[in-house]
């Protein structure tokens, strides 16, 4: 979109966000028909549902499914989120509003309309209770549903793919991919082509975690231990040998440093050209040694390194830095190098969610990131209204000196509100802070849930319990976690959550018998919508009842977020559908957020001896910070995205080659071609369809071989751009040349080379090759595949190398110094 439409539309309507009258105008059309629909047995609902392609048809049908499969009646404002995804639009309907049905609705919709959808959800967990959970409605609506998780076996796969609808989380879908590159026969593929994409927790996947690669690496033998790295890095002191910058994102050798280190390694010259891949080699080390912190940024347990999301505030599995740092923090901890692989492909789930030509999504908070959305994947927001006002009490922030004065507040406000028996959700920012906050209250005498670490099934039944009387749920970061919370505890509500406590234990049979163990709840509904469940229900409604008469669920956050759309995710988990609830965040001057993104924050005086802070000057250091880091964020995606751009439509091209190559025969007669002479003594003894495989054989392993490579001397060259920018050692580009011009230039370059080198090595391979009437000996010739493969989550740049150069130049743009 041009600069000068948007800036227009700035005026005409509130930034970002669509119009919903013509939504609107189609709701009396949907409930002129419900009656109707309500008449018919089910095969004839289902039959009807198979014509219904336009938004009122696939609406009403729609409800009429779901209030006889579930006994719920989807509300007009769900219906506008319905209506919104299927034309392509990000939703935004705050927690609890309902938007798994509504999405629901929206996928058999957009299948009716002859596509097939995948829908993104946040975790695996959540990928199957929502396949189970909206199993009875895409029943009725004659549409065919799949999930995948992690442990799915191939064939499971391709089949959940080749489902109308599938779910999946970003990871398993994104991983799929990845091993379908790299795919030897076209039996051996299980994804589908990329047609809709529905993401749930929208802002959570395409802006959190977009730019997180995932990767597919092959085994390649131990690591290079870097304990010799370790070892110098350990021996070097704070101020003296290096210094770290104000944020904390990286850390420079000072002139006495780098003697010691030079001395160290042998008397090399560190900032000569020969020795990059040392300082390289240093710098991790150097960084794995005074920039990650145990038990903030990873834990050590049974010893290994277990990396801490930074987006979610809790422990990551299957997650590592780049190989190079993991081994430099294991060599650090003094853990055995873990193995490390080649990586063999990489894709960041921004490339990913980018495969789709259609996209949508549904989130509690998107217009906060309504740039980005539109920026990176031109999405438009729709904000849908709630079915009930919201009567939340949102106070204002409580500001205190320091980090123990504010703990001390939160820990005296928890003991005065829980003694109501009202429940509390204290929501902190790190691991370490959750796991002191628990141990200060412990020492108050109040028992506590702490959720940091678990699994997302057991995460998900403690966060639904955190509404219960009495209840006082500690969890880092709540974004993106898709449970609700419901006042008075679960109950029978989430029995999908209940069902899935031993979920993994039993991994099939769960696919029919639903994760729902209520089918007479379900039957009850059908015979008069509502949930009949006697006793049960009224015990429910009476929890509930007294939970509200108490206030409804307190949340307390622990410190503002890197961006004010994730404190509104820890709010929006109080007040759901009209419930009373309230919310208040405690800070102190000592919070990360403050210091890092106002370093030179001026100093205010506390209150009194409690260390409240009250001063408006301080108020406006907190809200400045947030708006710092809203904007180095958006900066460093910004440029991530512009790092990346190249890479990924180079990897489009050699994708597209491939594919051609796995399906036809391009292979043998670009061979031929080249070396007719081979091709013809070949086939005087191999028969030509085995001629043909072989060639393509020969011909993958050499892309796939070479495509590694390059991925690898990619990897290199940005990081050794990144260090020349940043003023260390000779800069061969003048320090005049723009960095991210410099890697497009050399990555070209590097490309024209490696199509080349593919071009020479397959040639060279065809030509040496033994080949038989049994087919290529592809081992002896050398070009056997990995002999094992996994996958992992990089946490890529974890100190975002321009973070503190980004904070200088964003402070200025809001207009300080
Ligand atoms: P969200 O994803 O928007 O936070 P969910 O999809 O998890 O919300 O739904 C929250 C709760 O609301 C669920 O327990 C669901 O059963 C319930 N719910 C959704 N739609 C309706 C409806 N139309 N009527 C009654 N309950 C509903
Ligand atoms: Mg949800």
């Amino acid at each position: 979109m041009s600069g000068l439409r948007s800036r227009m539309r700035r005026f005409l309507q509130k930034p970002g966000s669509a119009s919903l009258d013509r939504y609107e105008e189609l709701l009396p059309d949907i409930a002129a028909r419900e009656e109707e629909l309500r008449a018919l047995d089910d095969a004839a609902l289902t039959a009807a549902a198979a014509e219904a392609t336009d938004d009122v048809g696939i609406c009403a049908l729609g409800r009429e499914a779901a209030r006889r499969a579930l006994g719920e009646r989807p509300f007009d404002v769900q219906l506008l989120g319905t209506v919104a995804l299927l034309s392509g639009q990000v939703a935004e309907m705050a927690t609890g509003e309902g938007k798994t049905l509504s999405g629901a609705l929206a996928a058999a919709g957009y299948v009716r309309r002859g596509h097939r959808v995948q829908v993104m959800s946040v975790n695996d967990y959540l990928a199957r209770r929502d396949a189970e959970w909206m199993g009875p409605v895409y029943d009725l609506l004659g549409v065919s549903v799949g999930w995948i998780t992690q442990t799915s076996t191939p064939d499971e796969r391709r089949r959940a793919y080749a489902a109308d609808v599938c779910y999946g989380s970003a990871s398993e879908i994104g991983f799929d991919v990845l091993r379908d590159r790299l795919a030897i026969s076209v039996d051996d593929l299980v994804t589908a082509e990329p047609d809709v994409i529905l993401i749930d927790e929208a802002d959570s996947v395409m802006v959190d975690e977009a730019l997180v690669p995932l990767v597919l690496a092959g085994s390649a033998g131990a690591a290079d231990s870097g304990q010799e790295m370790a070892g110098i890095a350990g021996r070097l002191l704070p101020r003296l040998h290096y210094e770290v910058d104000d944020e904390r994102r990286n850390v420079f050798l000072t002139d006495a440093g780098t003697r010691v280190a030079e001395q160290a390694l042998g008397g090399i010259n560190l900032y000569a050209e020969e020795n990059l891949g040392v300082l390289t080699q240093l710098n991790v080390a150097l960084h794995a040694q005074a920039l990650l912190q145990r038990d903030v940024d990873y834990l050590v347990r049974d010893d290994r390194i277990q990396l801490i999301s930074a987006s979610r505030g809790r422990v990551a599995r299957r997650q590592r830095w780049p190989d190079g740092l993991h081994a430099a923090v294991e060599a650090k901890e003094g853990l055995r190098a873990s193995e490390s692989g080649q990586i063999l492909d990489s894709i960041t789930i921004q490339a990913l969610v980018r495969r789709y030509p259609v996209a949508c999504g549904m989130t509690g908070t998107a217009m906060a990131v309504g740039e980005q959305l539109r920026e990176f994947y031109g999405l438009e927001i729709a904000v849908i209204p709630p079915n009930l006002p919201c009567v939340r009490e949102d106070e204002p922030d409580r500001l205190y000196l320091t980090a123990p004065d504010k703990e001390d507040a939160v820990v005296s406000q928890v003991a005065g509100t829980h003694a109501t028996g009202r429940p509390v959700l204290i929501g902190t920012l790190d691991v370490a802070e959750s796991e002191r906050l628990a141990e200060r209250m412990s020492q108050a005498g109040l028992s506590c849930v702490v959720l940091n670490a678990k699994n997302d099934a057991q995460e998900a039944a403690i966060v639904a319990e955190a509404g219960t009387r009495g209840a006082i749920t500690v969890s880092t970061q709540m974004a993106g976690r898709g449970t609700d919370i419901r006042l008075g505890g679960s109950q029978g509500a989430s029995a999908h959550v209940d069902g899935a406590r031993e979920d993994g234990a039993r991994e099939d049979g769960a696919r029919e018998d639903g994760a729902r163990e209520d089918g007479a709840h379900v039957d009850g509904a059908r015979e008069d919508g509502a949930n009949v469940d006697g006793a049960h229900e009224d015990r429910a409604q009476a929890d509930r009842d007294e939970v509200a008469g108490l206030g409804g669920l307190l949340v307390i956050g622990m410190g503002r977020h890197a961006s004010s759309r994730l404190d509104d995710q820890l709010r929006g988990r109080s007040g759901r559908q009209g419930d009373p609830g309230g919310s208040v965040f405690f800070l102190s001057m000592e919070d990360e957020l403050i210091t890092t993104c106002v370093p030179d924050a001026e100093p205010v005086a506390g209150d009194g001896p409690d260390g409240r802070v009250t001063d408006p000057k301080a108020d406006w250091t907190v809200g400045h910070a947030q708006r710092v880091a809203e904007g180095v964020h958006l900066q460093i995606h910004r440029d991530t995205w512009r790092y990346n751009t190249l890479l990924e439509d180079q990897r489009r091209t050699v994708l597209q080659h491939r594919d051609d190559l796995l399906r036809t025969d391009i292979g043998l007669r670009t061979l031929a071609e080249s070396f007719p002479e081979r091709a013809a003594a070949l086939r005087e003894s191999v028969p030509e369809d085995v001629l043909t495989e072989a060639a393509r054989q020969i011909s993958l392993a050499q892309l796939d071989h070479a495509w590694a490579e390059y991925l690898a001397q990619a990897a290199e060259v940005r990081e050794g751009i990144s260090l020349r920018a940043l003023g260390h050692g000779p800069n061969p580009f003048g320090g005049s040349l723009n960095p991210l011009q410099e890697y497009n230039r050399e990555m070209t370059r590097l490309f024209t080379q490696f199509r080349d080198d593919v071009t020479a090595l397959t040639g060279h391979a065809f030509q040496t090759v033994t080949i038989t009437a049994d087919g290529a000996d592809l081992a002896a010739g050398g070009l056997a595949r990995p002999s094992a493969t996994w996958t992992y989550v990089v946490q890529d740049n974890p100190f975002g190398t321009d973070f503190g150069r980004a904070v200088k130049s964003i402070s200025r743009l809001l207009g300080r110094h």
